[in-house]
């Protein structure tokens, strides 16, 4: 089981090499990949496999980009994105487990599961004020628990010494039917190429933007989903946390 660990390093001082204690208590396992990849359900089975603490970064954004949204403005005013990201404050917490949003004190973490605040999101991940406001949170609660992380910059840029580092693809098409259908499940009126045409654009804007761009990190493993079941994707992810802590 994932306990408390100190992580010792060796490092250069003096030309001598000295172990020095680093500051990491928790078991990270990081999760990252496009838009539709099934990260969360995937992440979600195995955080409760393991008894890891599931963070679900993309749901900050989202509250940011609630936030901004709730201020009336639209997806073309990036300007006054980076004037007011520092008025929202994202607060974390846990009910039975599952994960709650606060955005400037209230729990937002229905709202934040519409279609508008996650095209929202997808623009304003983008400007390095929002992704400035997100990142100590993310660190910090990883630091101290053992989680599982998801997002799109977990492995590059917000863990880079996590212990495991998953990315979790699967193709356009694949990724596309399976919003498709979630969604017509939801009772939203939508058509497959809407879907694929959304998908794309939020591939692009992930993938291409400055500021910590979705890629795959060098150390990361490669699951291409496409013609796995979520137990078969499940399955190799806990079976790589088994292997790191036999290490
Ligand atoms: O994963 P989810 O769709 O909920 O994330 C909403 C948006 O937040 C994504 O479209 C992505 O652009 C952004 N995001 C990000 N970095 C993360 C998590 C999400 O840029 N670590």
């Amino acid at each position: 089981m994932p306990g408390q660990r100190l992580i010792w390093q060796a490092y250069p001082f003096h030309n001598k090499w000295k172990r020095k204690e680093v500051m990491k208590l928790g078991y990270n396992v990081a999760i990252d990949g496009p838009a539709g990849a099934g990260k969360s359900t995937i992440a979600k089975l195995v955080a409760k496999e393991k008894g890891y603490i599931y963070v679900d970064t993309g749901a900050m954004y989202r509250a940011i980009a609630l936030y901004f949204l709730n201020q009336g403005l639209n997806a073309s005013e990036i300007e006054k994105m980076k004037e007011i990201a520092e008025q929202a404050q994202v607060e974390i917490g846990y009910e039975q487990g599952v994960q709650q949003v606060y955005l400037n004190g209230e729990n937002v973490t229905s709202k934040i599961r519409e279609e508008a605040v996650g095209n929202m999101a997808s623009i304003s991940s983008a400007v390095p004020e929002v992704r400035a406001r997100l990142l100590n949170l993310q660190r910090t609660l990883a630091q101290k628990e053992d989680v599982i992380m998801d997002g799109r910059d977990i492995g590059t840029n917000i863990l880079p010494n996590a212990d495991v580092k998953i990315y979790l693809t699967a193709s356009v098409e694949t990724r596309a039917k399976r919003r498709f259908h979630e969604l017509l499940a939801k009772g939203v009126s939508c058509t497959l190429e809407e879907i694929t045409h959304d998908i794309e654009q939020r591939d692009f804007r992930d993938m291409n933007r400055e500021t910590a761009p979705l890629c795959q990190a060098k150390d990361a493993i490669l699951i291409d989903s496409s013609d796995m079941t979520i137990s078969e994707v499940v399955e190799k992810i806990c079976s790589y946390c088994n292997k790191n802590l036999d290490e």
